[in-house]
């Protein structure tokens, strides 16, 4: 059994790939071929924002949404204490710093109250300028914008989605990367909406920064490449990756999401009372990047995962280190006490297999599993 089972996929999907694929390799516009383009539209049409402008990963697209707002040393970047790297290692790559915020334990998302204490804190201490707020929509569920736009507007700061995980997914009837002044997602092929490499896209209303977003991804161009006005990055996305993508594209919105959400509910009726399942708010859609279950302790979680190793059911720990505990963070002091509920999630999450291509069966086997170790705890 695979953990997210990319080739199942692939076969069910095989044709119109294959298909997508070739017609890049017969025009061999591998760069900035017409398939980017389109994809763009699709996307920014689907998510309802004016602009998309693709780039090469999840992490180049929060760098660059960063880079449009022009953030830079001296600034202060909110970001939750619970995600992957990227969403604060992006934070120190343009010079500013990051300041992790702990999460919701029944959302994983950024905790509102104590972002808001965050952001006094740092205005009293008086070191470092509140900028942006970065909210993830971890596991696919959207953070509380509502409550974030507020607490944006009261502080004057910008919020930028990092959607990496949530795309496809909703909150009160808008879709994942319609959040915040810029929004971001990634095609890394495990994501909800995955290609077959790295891939990545910025979402924006805003025509200025759209236009610096398009110069900053490609040599910070100006009339055109060999003309530079500003110092930037080479981050395109691959022709093939866009047109993989819009041939997966459809599938993903017409099936895939529907059939993550039918999963879900069976993995949560299955595992009723065994263990803490996903709670996803009223009003809110998830596009299921994981399907994360809470144990009661570190020694149970471990203990789980061991036995479904042994039964051959792969699982994955999202994430056994919290932010604020990496290594390459620690040139700024944190205080382990801020982040009471990352530091045990750490300790007591497991992501089960999911993917929108598994089967009732699986599922039942799955659960059965797990049933059966905590029988004989
Ligand atoms: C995957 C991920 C990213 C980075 O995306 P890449 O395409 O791998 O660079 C950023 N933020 C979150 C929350 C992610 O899960």
């Amino acid at each position: 059994m695979e953990f997210r089972d990319l080739k199942r996929q692939y076969l069910i999907n095989k044709e119109a790939i294959d298909c997508g694929i070739q017609q890049v390799v017969n025009l061999t516009h591998f760069i900035q071929g017409q398939q980017v383009r389109d994809l763009e539209e699709v996307l920014a049409a689907f998510v309802g924002r004016k602009h998309c402008i693709s780039c090469a990963n999840g992490t180049d697209a929060l760098q660059l949404a960063l880079m449009a707002l022009n953030v830079k040393g001296g600034d202060a970047v909110f970001v939750p204490d619970f995600t992957f790297f990227s969403s604060g290692e992006v934070v120190s790559t343009v010079g500013a710093t990051p300041v992790f915020v702990d999460v919701d334990q029944d959302t994983y998302n950024i905790d509102c109250v104590k972002l808001e204490r965050m952001i006094t804190r740092v205005i009293n201490e008086g070191k470092i300028t509140p900028k942006v707020i970065i909210a993830v929509d971890l596991f696919g569920q959207p953070a509380d914008y509502e409550t974030i736009q507020l607490i944006a507007k009261k502080y004057n700061l910008f919020i930028i989605e990092d959607g990496a995980q949530g795309f496809g997914g909703q909150a009160v009837g808008d879709k994942v990367c319609s959040f915040g002044d810029i929004a971001t997602t990634s095609f890394f092929p495990a994501k909800p909406l995955g290609c077959y490499g790295d891939g990545g896209a910025v979402f924006t209303d805003n025509d200025e920064w759209a236009e610096l977003v398009l110069s900053y991804r490609v040599h910070g161009k100006g009339a055109n490449k060999y003309d530079n006005v500003r110092i930037g990055m080479n981050s395109r996305l691959d022709t093939l990756q866009a047109a993989i993508l819009l041939a997966k594209f459809d599938v993903f919105i017409n099936r895939e999401l529907d059939a993550s959400n039918t999963i879900a509910r069976l993995y949560t009726k299955l595992l009723e009372g065994v263990a803490k399942t996903p709670i996803i708010k009223n009003g809110y859609v998830s596009s299921w990047a994981q399907y994360t279950i809470q144990l009661e302790n570190n020694k149970q979680r471990d203990g789980l995962q061991n036995f479904l190793k042994e039964q051959g059911i792969p699982t994955a720990v999202y994430y056994q280190k919290p932010m604020h505990r990496q290594l390459a963070f620690q040139t700024v002091i944190y205080h382990d006490d801020d982040y009471e509920v990352s530091n045990r999630l750490s300790e007591t999450v497991l992501s089960l297999p999911f993917h929108p291509y598994l089967g009732d069966d699986e599922v039942k086997m799955i659960t059965t599993q797990i049933k059966e170790f905590a029988i004989g705890e």
